[in-house]
């Protein structure tokens, strides 16, 4: 509050502050929401850790997440059972190959880590079933998931 004359009381704006407030909550509960993923992540990052990895935080405001790397990340990674890829995001725990990461590449991964954070323990089937109704209309089940779609859309916002 700050007193600007006699009879002028000039009070700070607090309408961002439940909207703060509200947007803090909705981002934990995501992150508790998402939880078993993330832990499931953690367990994936565990040897990535052990063979001369790193982590870092990402600090984004709508979806926070770990990020690690490390050569047998980029071992892993390389050799993926369905195919070769960047990075990969399990709950609030982004996998990522230390030569091909790229700001583009990680919002990528932040977008399916915001669906995590929505869809909780449920992602990885409503991932599986976008990725079969796209094959049943005879599309690509990757490209043509919705929620890839939806990671590549955030993509544009770099
Ligand atoms: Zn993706």
């Amino acid at each position: 509050m700050v007193d600007a004359g006699d009879d002028l009381i000039v009070i700070p704006s607090v309408q961002s502050t439940p909207l703060r407030l509200l947007r803090s909550l909705v981002l934990v509960l995501g992150i508790v929401w998402a939880l078993p993923l993330t832990a499931v992540g953690l367990l994936l990052a565990l040897p990535v850790m052990m063979w001369r990895g790193q982590v870092n935080l990402v600090r984004s405001q709508r979806a926070p997440a770990l990020l690690f790397s490390g050569p047998l990340a980029d071992y892993l990674l390389e050799r993926h059972p369905f195919g070769a890829m960047c990075a990969m995001a399990i709950g609030h725990v982004v996998i990522a190959e230390r030569s091909s990461l790229t700001r583009r590449i990680l919002t990528h991964e932040l977008a399916h880590v915001r669906q995590a954070a929505c869809w909780g323990i449920l992602f990885p089937a409503v991932y599986l079933a976008a990725s079969a109704w796209a094959l049943l209309r005879g599309q690509d089940a990757y490209w043509n998931n919705v929620f890839e779609i939806a990671a590549r859309k955030a993509e544009r916002y770099v």
